[in-house]
């Protein structure tokens, strides 16, 4: 991983799919109530029209992701170019909005191949997935979300979501979860090198 080495009890909150104008800010005022950092994996084609919401996320003192540019789900498949392009192009577009140079990549439903390992390092950036995964994006409902990240431990690293629908389950669960991990004793991190 790129940056300081990480305390033994931290976990890494990574927030996917956005930026959303009406979840994004959501999820932001949750982070900021408990001083928490995250990472927020950005779809490059998800930015447009909400580059203020994508600021506010860098001026919250969080970090920026490279989730692609239009989030295919068969970009291990793709070609080559094809998928430089897709992570050259979000890559572009997260620098031009936000003034900032992922140095995460977070692949589409976390599927990678060489291609996109080649595509990543050339743009300057470490793949990277997760240990906890709630499913909030299907909806499962508010409890079963709090329960899956209750489970973390030490070095797990969450997977939510602020993008693709309805995200009020993934709000409400993390107004729980985050409050709790650290009352046992984690402290959350952000992932990447602020460039
Ligand atoms: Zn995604």
């Amino acid at each position: 991983m790129p940056g300081p080495e990480f305390p033994d009890n931290a976990v890494a909150l990574t927030i996917d799919d956005g930026p959303h104008g009406g979840w994004t800010p959501q999820v932001l005022k949750v982070l900021e109530k408990y001083h928490v950092p995250a990472t927020f994996c950005m779809i490059g084609n998800q930015i447009l029209g909400q580059e203020a919401v994508a600021r506010s996320v860098v001026n919250a003192g969080h970090q920026v992701a490279n989730h692609t540019w239009s989030h295919p789900a068969q970009l291990s498949t793709m070609p080559a170019d094809k998928v430089q392009q897709e992570l050259d192009r979000a890559q572009e577009k997260i620098h031009d909005t936000t003034g900032r140079t992922p140095t995460i990549f977070r692949a589409p439903g976390g599927t990678c191949s060489p291609a996109v390992f080649e595509a990543a390092a050339k743009a300057g950036m470490v793949p990277v997935n997760w240990d906890r995964d709630p499913k909030d994006w299907t909806k499962p409902g508010t409890s079963f979300i709090t329960n899956k990240l209750l489970a973390a431990k030490a070095g797990d690293i969450l997977l939510c979501h602020d993008g693709g629908g309805d995200r009020s389950q993934t709000c409400a669960a993390l107004k729980t979860v985050i409050p709790a991990l650290q009352s046992r004793g984690l402290q959350f991190v952000a992932l990447g090198v602020q460039l």
